[in-house]
């Protein structure tokens, strides 16, 4: 018999967690030949999701919670998820109901059809997001892709179902940042999409604001792409090149007396500006990469778990 674990990374989720639960057990209720599990992180939670989550592992011990001394992000919440996963095959799912349960069957379905390792959720549309997170994400999605060395599926979650071969070499990458979903990716084997609509989130607000976008797609960027570094040596490129025309137009400017050097200024100014912003955002370039390199370096552990329930350790 297989087993299937569902990890739900929760973040102050009390509102949707209890009905989550049930929706996604009665799903897993008819599932035949499966022996399935439900891992519940709670991210630090500041509200009543760990209580809640406890209630239910109470009654139901096929219910596993990773509770974390503090909130740590989703990513490192679902990479806690994998690294204690046992089972064959696991479902990453928000706790927000966006991502529907009701299509865990055929996800299991097209991976035995197609003899796939991974079968992620390719959203065909996306209900009750901002006009903004739809088109950023989408812009951002193309444009990580055009400077990362691994082609990742556009319009793609975390939403996916992956098997133990999978499984196990998630747990073997040892980078802090966790771009969980291009990892999977990079891992490579045999992927295949299914394509599903998006809900709205049943209730509650996202738990990711503006500047958790910014910090999760600079995350992506700098860890899959080591382009950005090229930019300050193309900049300078140009700039060089754009100093050796000036220089010989000024010298033979002053040969031939058809300019005036004294009457300058406006095109100093503008040469002096942009070369110090050109400077400026090429070092702000190379000090994110130091910035990764240290946190790196530091080698701390993603996340720190407080206790875990109806886990032995
Ligand atoms: N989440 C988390 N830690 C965080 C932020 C989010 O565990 O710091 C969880 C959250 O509870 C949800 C999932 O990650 O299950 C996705 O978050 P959310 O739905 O808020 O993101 P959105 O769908 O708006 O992008
Ligand atoms: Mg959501």
């Amino acid at each position: 018999m297989k087993t299937l674990s569902i990890i739900i990374p929760c973040y102050n989720e009390e509102t949707v967690i209890q009905i989550t639960y049930e929706r996604v057990k009665s799903v897993l209720n008819q599932l035949t030949g499966i022996k399935s599990y439900i891992t519940f992180i709670n991210d630090g939670s500041t509200d009543r999701t760990l209580e809640i989550m406890t209630e239910i592992a109470s009654v139901d011990t096929d219910v596993f919670i990773l509770n974390f001394s503090r909130n740590f992000g989703h990513q490192a919440a679902v990479t806690a998820g994998i690294n204690y996963c046992k089972t064959d095959l696991a479902v990453i799912i928000d706790a927000d109901l966006q991502d529907p349960p009701e299509i865990i069957p055929d996800l299991l379905q097209t991976m035995e059809k197609e003899q796939a390792n991974v079968v992620y959720c390719v959203r065909k549309s996306r209900e009750g997001e901002s006009r903004f997170k739809l088109w950023s994400s989408k812009l951002f999605y193309r444009f990580l892709n055009s400077l990362s060395e691994v082609k990742f599926p556009l319009d793609t979650g975390d939403f996916r179902l992956i098997d133990s071969t999978i499984i196990k070499e998630f747990n073997r990458l040892r980078e802090r940042g966790k771009y969980i979903r291009g990892l999977i990716s990079w891992v490579g084997f045999k992927q295949v999409p299914y394509y599903y609509e998006r809900n709205a989130r049943h209730s509650g607000k996202t738990k990711y604001p503006f500047r958790k976008m910014i910090s999760f797609a600079s995350t992506a960027l700098s860890y899959f792409s080591k382009k950005p570094l090229l930019l300050s040596v193309s900049l300078g490129f140009i700039a060089v090149i754009g100093g050796i025309i000036l220089a010989i137009w000024y010298a033979l400017g002053k040969i031939f007396g058809y300019t005036n050097a004294e009457s300058g200024f406006t095109s100093i100014m503008i040469i002096v500006i942009f070369f110090g912003g050109v400077q400026l955002l090429t070092i702000g370039v190379l000090g994110q990469y130091i910035g990764i390199l240290f946190d790196e370096v530091k080698n701390r552990p993603e996340y720190i778990i407080e206790n875990t329930i109806n886990i032995e350790q």
